[in-house]
């Protein structure tokens, strides 16, 4: 992997990720862009412990560009985009409309009280371009271009790790319109938080009263006992496993864990890096052949949210590195959403058994690809 740190015209960070040396990354930003401030903070819920980041600002972002307006397909004459550069392979940038930025720290003053606690929600969102091509989407990515991907997400884990204040490192890829993606371009994003987020603080919890009971590290005794259940299996490769959890909350929900428990991205070796590519590209086919298009139409993309989970930079000790990969689609034309019960209480409520879900990801062809 190769690597070329440019900067935008208003300063942010733009980073090139190219499979082999030699390609040359340095175009200018042309437009003319004031420095954006972030007045971003984060708020400490007194009743329930979690952090919320209040981002007020971000309304002004773009919002379902016309595909000739795509901020993040390369530049061309007279069409200037976030990407300088006439073409690319994998390309990350700060976000123009963060919800976290190092900079907020200069405007939002903290505030300790028991009831009212504010914080400026110093730290960084990014985007990560997987590929110049508009209308592919990551599935339609080859092994070496989605290998690529994993080596960008690992540099941001470590580089943004080392920023002042992160506390953790989340890259995720929301896909679809019915999950709220406001660009058709392929891309994820990356999150660095001040604060270890919610599900993460519940996992360390768990892990650790597990740690208590038993004298074992939960995660490594999931898998162990998850391996060894056919019936939640999707796919099994010789350094990763991914499987249905027992208690899934979405109607289409896989794990992908290596095997070798690992807290982050970083410390993924070579045989798990090589690996990884093809396991998750099946993966995200099967979730498309999940709800085949009607003859005729253009392919089914199942909307999906995958989500790395990463253990915090201190106190994550027990965590586990994974992928959750889920759907909101539950049938053709039929979405789950989260209702009074889920959005109330926390409380989630299936119709797909986690067993079924498992035996249809098993059978699910992957015709054309
Ligand atoms: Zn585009």
């Amino acid at each position: 992997m190769h690597k070329t740190a440019s900067k935008l015209a208003d300063g942010r960070e733009l980073v090139y990720y190219d499979r082999e040396p030699g390609a040359v990354r340095d175009a200018r930003d042309e437009r003319p862009l004031e420095p954006a401030m972030s007045f971003s903070e984060i708020r400490l819920d007194p009743v329930l412990g979690d952090w919320v980041t209040v981002a007020a600002h971000r309304q002004q972002r773009t919002y379902h560009p016309p595909a000739g307006e795509c901020p993040l397909c390369p530049s061309r004459e007279g069409r200037l985009s976030e990407i300088p550069a006439a073409d690319y392979e994998v390309a990350v940038f700060e976000n123009r409309f963060p919800s976290l930025a190092l900079g907020s720290a200069e405007h939002v003053a903290a505030h300790e009280d028991p009831l009212h606690t504010v914080r400026p929600a110093a730290g960084r969102c990014e985007v990560v371009c997987f590929t110049s091509d508009h209308d592919a989407s990551f599935a339609d990515l080859d092994e070496a271009k989605a290998r690529l991907v994993l080596d960008a997400w690992t540099d941001r884990t470590a580089e943004l790790s080392a920023l002042p204040g992160v506390r953790q490192v989340y890259c995720f890829e929301n896909r679809g319109e019915e999950i709220g993606v406001t660009l058709g371009h392929p891309h994820g994003q990356i999150y660095a938080f001040p604060f270890v987020a919610p599900r993460t603080a519940k996992m360390i919890v768990r892990a650790e009263e597990h740690r208590a009971r038993t004298g074992r590290n939960l995660f490594e005794d999931l898998l162990a006992t998850e391996q060894g259940s056919p019936e939640r299996l999707v796919l099994r490769g010789e350094h990763w496993v991914a499987f249905v959890p027992f208690a899934a909350r979405w109607p289409y929900e896989v794990h992908l864990y290596p095997k070798r428990r690992v807290a982050d991205l970083t410390a993924l070796d070579e045989a798990e890096r090589a690996e990884f590519p093809g396991l998750y590209l099946d993966l995200l086919r099967r979730f498309d052949a999940l709800f085949p298009a009607a003859p005729g139409a253009a392919p089914n993309r199942t909307p999906y949210i995958a989500a790395w989970h990463q253990a915090p930079a201190e106190g994550g000790g027990e965590l586990a590195l994974h992928l959750e990969l889920f759907t909101v689609r539950r049938a053709p034309g039929k979405l789950k959403y989260l209702a009074g019960v889920e959005s109330g209480l926390d409380a989630f409520v299936t119709d797909v058994s986690p067993e079924a879900a498992a035996a249809r990801l098993r059978d699910a062809a992957t015709p054309g690809r």
